[in-house]
């Protein structure tokens, strides 16, 4: 591990915020420094700290401590990222012999120098009892190899040297910030400190020091023990290779019942879902079979931070049985495992310490799949990947802490006051989950304005949306779009062919690959073509039945086994048309297509509902695209009816708009709405079609 701090580097950013201290800038920098190593810090673990004279509203100086803001990842950072807190005030609390939680966090935010500013780091304590102008700390995999062992201190003092400061574990808050400032008060003479099982300290009078001191001393330990296990193998590989035959379709099938067998209802009665996050690179695979796994998964995580996203331990599955039914033993016989042995810790731990607390739910957040990799889970896509960032590191972390000694992290009571203590359980968020959060929507013809409509009402009820579409470059502007609006990560794109089964299925294997399985399904794939039936090709004819009927078909078939391993219902949303009640003159290839569709939903309504899967259609009229993008289908047939009825693109808007009784446009968004009221199954209704068409009275169902 390398300095990369660079003058010129650090003088550019101070002249980009001309606005803030300069020792600020040089902390951020710093920090940006530390955030950008993964051996470092992830997903905004670790903190660090200045300590500056500022002048306040009335002219007086003032001793703040700048620190960073809780959840603030260090890669990123901004000026307004570290939170400015009252100094000499919150020193005084070291006179204490002990602070609630409650109270310490009360403390935090009245000292707080902006009300604006975000919660201060959990830790912000211990930066204001050290006494150094900058402070930094990390929780890096090199340091927590050394500390998670037996021999933890014989391990650190032999790696780091005598200037190495070793505090033991101390639960995190008010006693981890006295326990590190009363060592340094007792041994002013080191230049750092590591709190076993938790991570590193560093500190110094300039931004450079700090930072470089963190450095010096991880790549000391990252040193040590590449001299250590030089030339061993890191644990042992199994002496035979495990096959598993369609690698990627089995773990697809893996990914859906993991996700069935682990949604459940919280206390409110809503069903919550997780998505799913897979690593399978070369590294998982290898974790996955070494005669350790067992071990890797049984014992407890490398640092408490981590509890929040990953849980403390993991299940390890070794078999992907090919029968489904089978399969779903597997999984729910470990999972069931899991919970049983979780619900213990969460009893024991409340009993012996006398202490009221609501139980989190009880489900593990990482699976590792012997012969295919890990599989994590998350509320949200967000902390699907952050666990699964999270536990690869650990997994890694673990192989190496295994090869050099025992592997030994904290116990089941420090880590119960981690899991739950409410500054970390903060980090999650406790608002109310979003109607539709958790699910998986995909829409096929996601490259088109329809799809535009139904994604963008999907994404905003919190759903993840996967596009669908054959047309990739269509597709990519619609993505393009979404993604500025909504993040990138709530989006997929996957190409596929819905009038050919075989990729239908692909492409279900590859969704169920990138994020555990599918919950909406929106057939809206669709074309059209202008000709009497005096007129009308059979091949023709053909086409437009392949991509509306049997594309329909083809997606509603494949998606029924993945429904069915999920075993938590769902919803397929069939656009429909106006047409099917109300057809039109030369619009038969179209109008037999959609009825034909209509029929199929219809018949999957009867078929589905014994597994809880809704089927509806929705039937609009006339939908136009915008200047953005446009709808295929009125790019088609839009000249054809402007020419035959002697509009222009206006009037032709204003003649469909005219002809409904509510005399309005119907938009791709009215369609959207329409799709998320289904899927949100605000009323036991399947087997329904809602027109979405500003009334038509010859297209009302019937
Ligand atoms: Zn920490």
């Amino acid at each position: 591990m390398k300095s990369l701090f660079r003058e010129n580097e650090a003088r550019r950013l101070a002249r980009k915020f001309p606005s803030y201290p300069e020792e600020l800038i040089s902390r951020l920098y710093t920090s940006r420094l530390i955030g950008a190593d993964p051996g470092l810090v992830l997903h905004g673990g670790g903190n660090t700290s200045v300590k500056l004279k500022v002048r306040n509203i009335v002219g007086e100086g003032q001793d703040v401590l700048f620190v960073k803001g809780s959840g603030v990842d260090l890669a990123t950072i901004e000026p307004d990222g570290f939170v400015g807190l009252e100094l000499i005030g919150l020193r005084k609390l070291r006179r204490l012999e002990y602070l609630q939680d409650e109270e310490m966090e009360n403390q935090l935010l009245i000292h707080k120098i902006s009300a604006q500013s975000p919660d201060p780091s959990v830790e912000a304590l211990l930066h204001a009892f050290l006494p150094h102008r900058y402070v930094d700390h990390t929780h890096a995999d090199a340091i927590l190899i050394l500390t998670n062992q037996k021999r933890a201190n014989d391990f650190v003092r032999e790696a780091l040297g005598s200037r190495v400061g070793i505090v033991p574990y101390l639960p995190s808050g008010f006693l981890l910030a006295r326990g590190v400032a009363d060592f340094y008060k007792k041994n002013p003479e080191v230049e750092a400190i590591v709190v076993l099982r938790h991570g590193i300290f560093t500190f110094g009078e300039s931004a450079r020091l700090s930072y470089e001191t963190m450095i010096r001393y991880v790549g000391k330990a990252e040193t040590y023990i590449k001299n250590k296990i030089k030339g061993r193998p890191l644990a042992s590989l199994p002496s035979k290779p495990v096959r598993i035959k369609n690698v990627a379709s089995s773990l697809g099938r893996m990914c859906q019942v993991i996700r069935g067998v682990c949604a459940h209802r919280d206390r409110d009665g809503t069903l919550r879902r997780f998505y799913a996050e897979i690593r399978d690179g070369d590294e998982m695979k290898r974790a996955s079979l070494v005669r350790e796994a067992k071990e890797i998964c049984r014992s407890g995580v490398l640092t408490p931070d981590h509890i929040i996203w990953t849980k403390n331990r993991a299940v390890y599955i070794e078999d992907i049985p090919e029968d489904d039914a089978l399969l779903r033993q597997t999984v729910e016989k470990s999972v069931n495992e899991f919970k049983v042995s979780y619900e213990k810790y969460f009893k024991s731990q409340v009993a012996e310490k006398k202490v009221k607390r609501e139980p989190l739910d009880p489900y593990p957040r990482i699976f590792l799949v012997k012969g295919v990799g890990l599989i994590a889970l998350g509320f949200t896509r967000k902390a699907a990947q952050i666990a699964a960032d999270l536990a690869e590191h650990a997994i890694q972390a673990k192989l190496v802490a295994m090869t050099l000694g025992k592997y030994s992290p904290i116990s089941d009571s420090h880590m119960f006051d981690m899991e739950y203590w409410p500054l970390q359980q903060k980090k999650l968020g406790r608002t109310s989950p979003a109607l539709l959060q958790g699910q998986i929507a995909v829409i096929t013809g996601g490259g088109g304005a329809i799809g535009l409509g139904i994604a963008d009402r999907l994404l905003a009820a919190g759903a993840v949306v996967v596009l669908s579409d054959i047309d990739e470059s269509r597709m990519e502007k619609v993505h393009s779009l979404l993604a500025k609006k909504y993040g990138a990560r709530q989006l997929e794109r996957v190409v596929f062919d819905v009038t050919d089964d075989t990729s239908v299925e692909k492409g279900f294997i590859e969704i169920s690959r990138r994020l555990g399985g599918i919950d909406i399904l929106v057939p809206n794939a669709g074309i059209a073509h202008v000709a009497k039936i005096e007129n009308l090709a059979p091949e023709t004819l053909g086409k437009v039945l392949d991509v509306n009927l049997k594309g329909t078909f083809n997606v509603i078939k494949a998606s029924v086994p993945i429904f069915r391993r999920q075993g938590t219902g769902g919803n397929i949303v069939v656009i429909s048309s106006k047409n099917v009640f109300d057809p039109g003159a030369a619009f038969g290839a179209y109008s037999a297509s959609k009825a034909g569709a209509h029929q199929i939903a219809k018949v999957a309504a009867l078929e589905l509902a014994e597994l809880g899967v809704r089927v509806n259609m929705i039937n609009p009229d006339a939908v136009f695209g915008d200047e953005q993008i446009s709808s295929k289908l009125w790019d088609l047939i839009g000249p054809e009816r402007m020419k035959s009825r002697g509009l222009d693109p206006e009037g032709l808007r204003e003649y469909y708009r005219q002809r409904s009784l509510l005399k309005v446009s119907v938009t791709a968004e009215h369609v959207g709405n329409a799709v998320v009221f289904f899927a949100s199954e605000q009323t036991p209704t399947t087997g329904a079609t809602l027109p979405i068409d500003g009334g038509i009275p010859a297209a009302f169902p019937r």
